[in-house]
């Protein structure tokens, strides 16, 4: 199941006014630029290594970054200097976007491939883009949801990796790149130092449901019409990538709610003081501030969650409430 979304990616830049949808580093520059500064105090805890890899993850236009190196560049020079940015990212389209706002970037199609050493990651609606499969329990036993002629349709899978327990008729998403992509973390994060943010929607915990939406021009599309043309994304099970992680020997932070971690990393006064220094536009920053922190908008579904070293100490936003 969402297989096409490969398609999707490589064909289109979907970010934007005139996009599919929208993101938070789209939003809003201050987003960008508190995650910078989250991964400079995150630097500074791991003890300032010198070089240290700052890598991204599905970095779309490449504004999150830009605007987190202005900001980091700004307030602590020693870890631009040693920073070497690194960035995944499949489609061609979009590492040309992102290749104009950071020459000195090196591409790779897999976190698998970063290079070793002390590393800081930073992914926004990335692990949503990756494909699920899909499963529906039927006379006690699990059905993989698949499509087929542009119809859902269901074959045994006797290899569903889930337990072999749950209600008649519940429907189970499991992202397997996700947790692939959380184990490998986890261990090369344990080994070798540093963190991994990952911010994305989904619930706390695990449970059933169907999540798969498509999105097109901003509104909700049917999954099964002309793959490849709409935004297939899914709700991220935050609890398994953490499960995930923990396993292969690294710590993991929250998940916590978007609108407590950016307003602990100072978002609304990063907004005042753009709005302070933008005279006519002044609202547009504190309104931006406010959807994304605002629960009944982006503030609660949207999660943060860090994977560690487990001796770093508590990453900045991630200290009990
Ligand atoms: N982080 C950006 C873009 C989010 S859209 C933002 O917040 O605006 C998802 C991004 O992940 C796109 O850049 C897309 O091309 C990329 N992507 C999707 N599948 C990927 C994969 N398997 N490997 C690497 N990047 C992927």
């Amino acid at each position: 199941m969402a297989r096409a979304n490969a398609a999707y990616y490589a064909g289109r830049d979907p970010l934007g006014a005139a996009g599919d949808f929208t993101t938070a580093p789209e939003i809003t520059q201050a987003f960008g630029e508190c995650l910078g500064l989250w991964a400079a105090v995150t630097w500074t805890l791991m003890g300032r290594p010198d070089p240290v890899i700052l890598a991204e993850a599905g970095p779309g236009r490449g504004t999150l970054m830009a605007d987190a190196l202005r900001a980091i560049t700004q307030m602590m020079p020693d870890f631009a200097r040693a920073a070497r940015l690194h960035l995944v990212e499949t489609s061609p389209l979009l590492r040309e976007a992102q290749r104009a706002r950071l020459p000195d970037a090196i591409w790779h199609e897999d976190v698998a491939a970063l290079p070793a050493g002390p590393a800081i990651l930073l992914a926004n609606e990335f692990l949503d883009a990756l494909p699920i499969r899909q499963f529906i329990r039927r006379g006690g036993a699990w059905m993989e949801r698949f499509v087929a002629d542009g119809a859902f349709a269901e074959r045994p899978a006797p290899d569903a990796p889930l337990p072999d327990a749950g209600e008649e008729g519940e429907i189970r998403e499991v992202n397997e790149p996700a947790r692939t992509i959380a184990a490998a973390l986890g261990a090369r994060l344990a080994a070798q130092g540093g963190a991994a943010l990952f911010i994305d929607y989904g619930p706390a915990e695990s449970g059933p449901g169907d999540s798969l939406q498509a999105i097109r021009n901003r509104e909700a599309a049917d999954p099964l019409g002309d793959p490849g043309a709409a935004d297939l994304t899914a709700h991220v099970d935050f609890a398994a990538l953490a499960r995930a992680a923990r396993a292969a020997g690294a710590a993991a932070h929250g998940p916590i709610p978007q609108g407590v971690f950016l307003a602990r990393l100072g978002l609304h006064s990063r907004a005042a003081a753009l709005a302070a220094s933008d005279p006519g536009r002044g609202a547009r920053h504190v309104e931006a501030a406010a959807r994304l922190t605002a629960p009944e908008a982006m503030g609660r579904l949207f999660k943060a969650l860090v994977l560690c070293h487990p001796g770093l100490s508590t990453p900045p936003g991630f200290e009990a409430a």
